[in-house]
């Protein structure tokens, strides 16, 4: 199933980079595979997925331990200061760094492990209750501020859309958040680039390509659909 899905992923993939006139080189695939058993992450890496996502720290180190080494971990879910420590030197981006708090305790552990790590600066664009995430108007501070710390990289911006039936819905939260990142961009500040924006995942990721997203996250499109129910929700 993960190879026809991968397949089927792919090919609308190429279709929204044709429609954008965007090269498909432009576009990471992040295979978003929490809650799925190893067989099924060593199945899309036989098929050629080197980038993983990730939500919980210790689903990711579990997994990390028992993959190939030249898989690129991206933690994507909300993470709690007393956990960032199991993350140096293992994930590859930070999607979800959404307080200056955090990016002073992902600075810290990285001054100690003496690693340099690439964080995202996650925005709630549409401004909905339930999501983590800051504003718009607060990601600026937040940028320079995190762009100030030792050991840390600023790469960009992350956004988690609304869940809607009609993708075409986002493409508004879309262009704003793209435009959001263009304004930092230009602003030139020390020890920020805006090169990456993820966005997009298995209801949207078209609309995002189209509006320039340069990392999709999709889980429920390759590894099909999520159970949360099953005990200890995810076996190796
Ligand atoms: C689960 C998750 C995804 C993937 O969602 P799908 O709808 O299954 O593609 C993407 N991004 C984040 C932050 C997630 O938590």
């Amino acid at each position: 199933m993960v190879k026809e899905n991968l397949t089927e992923v792919e090919e609308r993939i190429q279709a929204a980079c044709r429609r954008a006139g965007r090269d498909r080189s432009e576009v990471t695939l992040i295979a978003v595979s929490k809650t799925k058993p190893v067989p099924m992450l060593e199945e899309a890496y036989q098929y050629g997925i080197r980038e993983f996502g990730e939500n919980k720290v210790q689903e990711m180190m579990d997994k990390y331990e028992v993959l190939p080494q030249d898989i690129r971990w991206h933690m994507i879910g909300h993470l709690q200061r007393n956990k960032v420590k199991y993350l140096m030197g293992k994930a590859y981006l930070i999607h979800s760094v959404d307080s200056l708090r955090l990016a002073e305790e992902i600075s810290a552990q990285s001054v100690k492990h003496q690693v340099q790590t690439n964080i995202l600066i996650e925005v709630n664009i549409a401004g909905e209750a339930s999501k983590f995430g800051i504003s718009g108007e607060e990601t600026f501070r937040l940028v320079t501020a995190a762009a100030a710390l030792p050991n840390i990289h600023v790469k960009g911006l992350m956004t988690i859309a609304p869940f809607v039936d009609n993708p075409e819905d986002n493409r508004v939260y879309f262009q704003k958040i793209r435009e959001l990142s263009v304004d930092i961009g230009c602003k030139k500040i020390d020890n920020v680039d805006m090169h990456i924006l993820s966005m997009g995942m298995t209801g949207d990721y078209e609309v995002a390509i189209e509006e320039g997203a340069t990392h999709i996250r999709v889980g429920t499109g390759i590894f099909g659909e999520r159970d949360y129910n099953r005990k200890g929700s995810f076996q190796i």
